[in-house]
């Protein structure tokens, strides 16, 4: 099963992501949690991008597609992956169309969870709250003004993306203002349709 999951920040592709790891036995590839691991580790492509997602701005597509490129050529990633947060801008999505054509694999399904933007800075908030109470770190774009930043990228880039591959007929959408659990059973069934 090769999936991508679309939708804006706080949409609950991190949630659902893990879900559907446990159920495919699958890896999860974030981008996100990739560039965060390299930001730690203080890499030449950490520290790139540290400033750059402090900002809530996007990565340039070079050094994600590159990140991709290697990523899913990993033995887990041989019976399939879930790509989340990846491609976020279409230059992305073209790149990831060349690597899968070269590599001969093909996406099953492209989900996007829509929800409200209304929303969105409440659930960010929420898991700013939640990660205090339990004295983990926040993450240092989750704050207002990343986060605005971060949903203008949305707006702008990734937004695309999904027209890209309803262009292409590959696109499902799944309600993600529903519950979790609801949210879960709508992808069982978009992946299903
Ligand atoms: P969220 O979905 O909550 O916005 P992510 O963990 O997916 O967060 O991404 C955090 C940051 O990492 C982004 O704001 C961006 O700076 C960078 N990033 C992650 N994936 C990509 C990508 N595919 N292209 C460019 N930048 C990316």
């Amino acid at each position: 099963m090769r999936l991508v999951l679309l939708g804006p920040p706080g949409a609950g592709k991190g949630t659902q992501s893990a879900r559907l790891v446990a159920k495919y036995a699958i890896p999860q590839l974030s981008t996100g949690d990739m560039l965060r691991a390299a930001v730690e580790a203080r890499t030449p492509i950490g520290l790139e991008a540290k400033e750059i997602m402090d900002r809530g701005a996007l990565v340039p597509d070079a050094v994600v597609v590159g990140i991709i490129g290697q990523r899913i050529k990993e033995k887990d990633a041989a019976n399939g992956f879930i790509l989340d947060g990846f491609p976020r801008t279409v230059a992305q999505a073209q790149a990831l169309d060349d690597l899968l054509i070269r590599e001969g694999l093909k996406l099953d399904a492209v989900i996007e969870l829509s929800v409200d933007e209304n929303a969105l800075l409440a659930r960010m908030q929420n898991r700013v709250d939640e990660t205090r109470a339990r004295g983990g770190d926040v993450r240092a774009d989750d704050n207002p003004q990343a986060f605005k930043t971060r949903l203008d990228a949305y707006r702008t880039q990734t937004a695309p993306v999904s027209h890209y591959y309803a262009g292409k007929g590959e696109l499902k959408q799944v309600d993600g203002m529903a519950p979790v659990d609801a949210v879960s059973v709508a992808i069982e069934e978009a992946l299903t349709r």
